[in-house]
């Protein structure tokens, strides 16, 4: 979401006629968009903060801009500690980017982090990275309340974006050669909850609008991310099956497999509920990857606790899955949580967690070998080899050069842990 918003801040000056620079020594405007979700984040802020000064200090009429949720999150503080910035703008007040820039000319240091619900974000242009592939928001904010995530305070509650103009949306992707679309939301399947159809007193649900995206001529793919375990219907898992554009993979965030863990987390689910879940995900789509997020460390996490998480892990057998080492942000439950687990106890967990998972990529990526599957060509990959991917969401490398979006078959010759390789049959 937040890669997406630098997709629309760009789109947002280059209407404006600016072009973007090599280096932050040549441009007029440096904008920093931050994200809150982890830590690190903060530090690196105020770390490329301190290096723009100097250029600054030799170019008074150099704007330096921070937007994005951390930007929201501090809001005063980031003009305390760094003075020389110019304008701090939130996720929601992009639209009025342009205006804050000359402001800032006028009258000085701009800031400005209201939350806006009248235009939805995805409104504004953007300038995407890829020409073959978009992401798509349906959704901002999120109504749930996990005490590790800082989210809901800094993207505020949820708005979903009406249905026909996330169609709109994708049908002019699609007349500009978009093939594939990521529907972006911080919890999809409540996309709707909170829209209502005109002379109808039924919801728009997340299921009736992948259906709609999978009708748009001219899009192969349709990808979402995220979904949450516990609003997770049958709708959503028939609509996966039946539309033939909707990829064979699903992201399904677990956070831990102690279902007491999952209670200090205020996660509506349980272990078992999931891996339930994710039988009949599998039942009623064959060859469905699944990737997942695990924290680890989180506070008042035992031993006991995490051998839940390895068990359910390899019980799971996630295609990948992104592990994290537990971080306080500061504003959420679990930060000021006294059992705070010692960080030399979680990176060794981390350790047997990613060891762990290393071996089932290994073994799912495994069973790929020999087989003939659709990719879309990413770009170049590492050493002169193009990168692809599945439908299923897996890096594949291949030999040779194809331009960006081809769609092509290709037979999987041999696999790692985070990659396939293979040829082309096809293309
Ligand atoms: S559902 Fe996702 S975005 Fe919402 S509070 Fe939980 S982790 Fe954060």
């Amino acid at each position: 979401m937040n890669e997406h918003d630098s997709e629309r801040i760009a789109g947002v000056l280059e209407g404006e006629g600016y072009a973007s620079a090599e280096r932050a020594s040549d441009a007029e405007v440096v904008v920093l968009n931050t994200c809150a979700v982890r830590e690190n984040a903060d530090n690196r802020l105020y770390g490329e903060l301190g290096h723009l000064k100097p250029l600054k200090d030799e170019n008074p009429r150099l704007r330096i801009v921070v937007a994005g949720c951390l930007a929201q999150k501090d809001r005063g503080r980031i003009q305390e500690r760094a003075p020389w910035v110019d304008v701090v703008v939130g996720t929601s007040a992009l639209p009025g980017l342009i205006e804050l820039i000359r402001s800032a000319e006028r009258e000085g240091p701009q800031m400005d982090v209201r939350e806006y619900t009248e235009v939805f974000p995805s409104a504004l242009p953007a300038r995407r990275r890829s020409r073959h592939s978009a992401w798509v928001s349906v959704s901002v904010g999120c109504d749930n309340r996990c005490t590790f995530c800082i989210v809901p305070l800094v993207r505020g509650p949820q708005r979903s974006r009406r249905l026909g103009d996330v169609v709109a949306e994708v049908q002019g992707l699609a007349e500009r050669g978009v093939i594939e679309v990521t529907l972006l939301g911080q919890n999809v399947n409540t996309y709707g909850r909170d829209l209502t159809v005109p002379g109808s007193s039924r919801k728009p649900r997340f299921a009736a609008l992948l259906r709609a995206v999978n009708q748009v001529e001219g899009i192969r793919r349709v990808r979402f991310i995220s979904p949450h375990p516990h609003d997770f219907t049958d709708d959503v898992v028939a609509a996966m099956a039946e539309c033939e554009a909707v990829c064979e993979h699903i992201h399904f965030p677990l956070q831990s497999g102690s279902d007491r863990v999952l209670r200090l987390m205020r996660r509506s689910y349980r272990s078992a509920r999931y891996l339930d879940w994710l039988e009949r995900i599998r039942r009623a789509i064959p060859g469905v990857s699944v990737t997942t997020d695990i924290i680890v460390g989180f506070p008042g996490e035992s031993e006991e606790d995490f051998a839940q998480t390895l068990r359910v892990t390899e019980q799971a057998r996630f295609d990948a899955a992104f592990t994290f080492q537990y971080s306080p942000r500061p504003g959420t439950a679990a930060a000021s949580h006294p059992d705070q687990v010692p960080k030399p106890v979680v990176q060794q967990r981390f350790e047997r967690l990613l060891a762990l998972q290393e071996r089932i990529s290994l073994e799912r990526n495994a069973e790929y070998v020999g087989r003939t599957v659709e990719v879309v060509v990413e770009g170049e990959g590492r050493k002169g080899n193009v990168a692809a991917r599945t439908r299923t969401n897996k890096l594949v490398h291949l030999p040779g050069r194809l331009p960006p979006g081809t769609l092509a078959q290709v037979r999987i010759t041999s696999s790692a842990p985070h990659h396939l390789s293979g040829r082309v049959v096809a293309a």
